[in-house]
C-alpha cells in the first residue's frame, strides 16, 4: 500500500480538472500497491486553469446539471450547489435561468477542491500530490525519470500528460500584451485608450468580465477572422440522434448540407437550432473519426468556427453582459485579419484587415489580451512539452492540434520502453470531443483501464 515500497507509480503531470479525474480513476484501476504521483506547477490540485477564478461574473458554459465530476452520480454537482451552505457573495455566483441554473466557476473550483479533499483522505499515501513543475522526462530502462522545478528526480513507471491545452507561445509578439489569466494588471489601464482583445470567443468574454471587475473602463474591441460570438444556451431538449447515409459521412460538405436541412425542418416544425446541434453530441467523434483526413481538413477550415459557436454555448446571463456592452459601445466586435502589431513608444499599433475587404486599418491599443485560445504543439514554448519534442517522446497530432496518440490516449512515438498516455485537452486534433467536462470525466474510465492493461501486460512480460 506504501508509495515507497511498491512499484513505481505512474505519473500525471498536470493537477487540473484532467488530472483530477484521471487520478481518481488510475486509483481505483490500478492494484493497491500502485502508487500515482500528480504534478502540479502552479495552482491548487483540481482546479486548474478554468476553475481557479474568483470572478462571480465568470460563469459556467454548461448548466450544473451537466457539470456533475462524477460519471455514476449526474446530479452530483448540482446537488451540491443545492446542499451547500453559501454566503451571500458566493449566492450571487449562482444563476438561476429559462435555460437552467449556470454557476461561477470559482463555485465549481469549491467543489472539485472537496472532492480533491476526499480523494487525497481516502488514498492515503497511494497517492503522492507533488508541488512543481515538471520540466524534463529522461527515458530509463524501467520507465521515465522525472524532472522537476526545485525537487529530487522521480522515477515513474509510465506518464499521464494531463497539461490542458497546449499554452502557445506569445501569439502577439507586443510588448504591450496583457496575460487575460493575471486580471490584476488590468486596473491600472487607462479609461481613455482601447484595448484589444483577440479572439471572440469564450476567452473573450472571459476577458471582458475580468477588464471589467478589475475597473477599466474603456473602450473594449475584439477581433477574429470572422467575428463570431457565442451563442447562448437556451431550454431546449436535443432532437432525435440523425441517422447519416454512409455518402455523407465522408464528406464535409454533404454533412454540413444534411445538419442545415434539418435545423431548416426544426425551424419549420418551430423547434430551435440547440435541439439539431445537441442531438449530434453523441455521435461527432465517430462522425470526425469516420471522414477521410482531406474532409477533415475542410471541417477544421471552414466548419469548426462555426460549430464552435453553436455547440459551446454560453450561459445566458454572459451573453447578455456581452450585448449589453456591444449595445453602450463598450464593446465592439470587429472581423477581419491582424496583419501586423507594432509598437509605439505607449501603444500598439495593429494593422487589420476587415473581413471581406483589402482594405488595412490602423487600430490602436495600450494593451492586447490573446483570447485565441490554444496553440499548436510544434509552435509552443512550454519548456517540458518543448523537451518530449526534443527527444522524439511526442509529435504533434493529426494537423499538427494536441499530440498524436490512439483514441485511448496511448501517445504515438518512437519506440520507447515505457508508455505515455495524452488525455484531455492534450487529445485535440485525434478525438473531437475531448475538451469540456463530462467529455474528460467519461474518457478517464477507459483512460485507467488502458493503463491497468498496459501495467498487466509489462508487469507478465
Ligand atoms: C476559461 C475556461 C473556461 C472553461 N469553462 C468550462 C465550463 O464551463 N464547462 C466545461 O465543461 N468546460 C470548460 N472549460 C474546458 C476545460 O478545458 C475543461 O473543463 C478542464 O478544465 C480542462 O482541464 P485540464 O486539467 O485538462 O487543463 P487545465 O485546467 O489547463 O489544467 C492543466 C494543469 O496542468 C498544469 N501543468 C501544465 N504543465 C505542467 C508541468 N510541466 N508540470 C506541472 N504541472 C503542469 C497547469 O498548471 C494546470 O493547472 C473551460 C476552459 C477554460 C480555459
Amino acid at each position: 500500500m506504501s508509495s515507497t515500497h511498491g512499484p513505481r507509480p505512474i505519473a500525471i503531470i498536470g493537477g487540473g480538472f484532467s488530472g483530477l479525474m484521471a487520478a481518481e480513476q488510475l486509483l481505483r484501476a490500478l492494484p493497491a500497491d500502485r502508487a500515482v504521483l500528480l504534478c502540479e506547477r502552479s495552482r491548487p490540485f483540481g482546479l486548474g486553469l478554468a476553475y481557479a477564478t474568483t470572478n462571480p461574473e465568470h460563469l459556467l458554459n454548461l448548466r450544473a446539471s451537466q457539470m456533475s465530476a462524477d460519471s455514476e452520480r449526474p446530479e452530483d454537482f448540482a446537488d451540491w450547489l443545492a446542499r451547500t451552505p453559501f454566503g451571500a457573495e458566493e449566492r450571487r455566483g449562482i444563476r438561476e435561468t429559462e435555460a437552467g441554473t449556470f454557476a461561477a466557476r470559482g463555485l465549481y473550483g469549491r467543489y472539485l477542491a472537496e472532492r480533491w479533499a476526499r480523494v487525497v483522505t481516502s488514498a492515503g499515501d497511494r497517492l503522492v500530490p507533488l508541488s512543481a513543475a515538471i520540466v524534463d522526462v529522461e527515458p530509463v530502462s524501467e520507465g521515465f525519470v522525472l524532472h522537476g522545478v526545485g525537487v529530487p528526480p522521480r522515477p515513474v513507471a509510465g506518464l499521464v500528460l494531463a497539461m490542458g491545452n497546449l499554452p502557445g507561445p506569445a501569439v502577439v509578439p507586443s510588448r504591450y500584451r496583457l496575460d487575460p489569466w493575471r486580471p490584476e494588471a488590468f486596473g491600472a489601464l487607462d479609461p481613455a485608450r482601447d484595448v484589444l482583445v483577440i479572439g471572440t470567443g469564450l476567452t473573450m468574454m472571459d476577458s471582458v468580465a475580468a477588464l471589467r471587475r478589475e475597473g477599466f473602463t474603456g473602450r473594449i474591441v475584439a477581433v477574429s477572422r470572422r467575428g463570431l460570438l457565442p451563442k447562448p444556451h437556451a431550454a431546449v431538449p436535443a432532437g432525435r440522434r440523425p441517422e447519416f447515409t454512409p455518402e455523407i459521412r465522408t464528406s464535409a460538405r454533404r454533412l454540413v448540407a444534411a445538419v442545415r436541412r434539418r435545423i431548416a425542418a426544426a425551424r419549420e416544425a418551430g423547434d430551435d437550432w440547440r435541439g439539431v446541434i445537441d442531438a449530434l453530441r453523441p455521435i461527432t467523434d465517430a462522425l470526425w473519426a469516420g471522414l477521410p483526413r482531406a474532409e477533415q481538413a475542410r471541417m477544421l477550415r471552414h466548419v469548426r468556427p462555426y460549430w464552435d459557436v453553436h455547440r459551446h454555448r454560453t450561459a445566458p446571463p454572459a451573453a447578455e453582459a456581452i450585448a449589453a456592452e456591444i449595445r453602450r459601445g463598450g464593446l465592439v466586435v470587429r472581423a477581419g485579419r491582424i496583419l501586423a502589431i507594432d509598437a509605439a513608444p505607449d501603444r500598439a499599433v495593429v494593422t487589420l484587415r476587415p473581413r471581406g475587404t483589402d482594405r488595412r486599418e490602423r487600430v490602436e491599443a495600450q494593451g492586447i489580451l490573446d483570447a485565441t485560445g490554444f496553440s499548436r504543439l510544434a509552435e509552443t514554448d512550454d519548456p517540458l512539452l518543448r523537451t518530449l519534442l526534443a527527444r522524439g517522446l511526442v509529435r504533434p497530432g493529426p494537423f499538427g492540434l494536441g499530440i498524436a496518440a490512439s483514441p485511448g490516449g496511448t501517445v504515438v512515438g518512437p519506440p520507447h520502453h515505457a508508455p505515455i498516455w495524452a488525455f484531455g485537452p492534450m487529445l485535440r486534433g485525434v478525438v473531437w470531443e475531448c475538451i469540456a467536462v463530462p467529455d474528460i470525466r467519461d474518457a478517464a474510465r477507459h483512460l485507467a483501464r488502458a493503463v491497468a492493461d498496459e501495467l498487466g501486460h509489462r508487469l507478465a512480460a
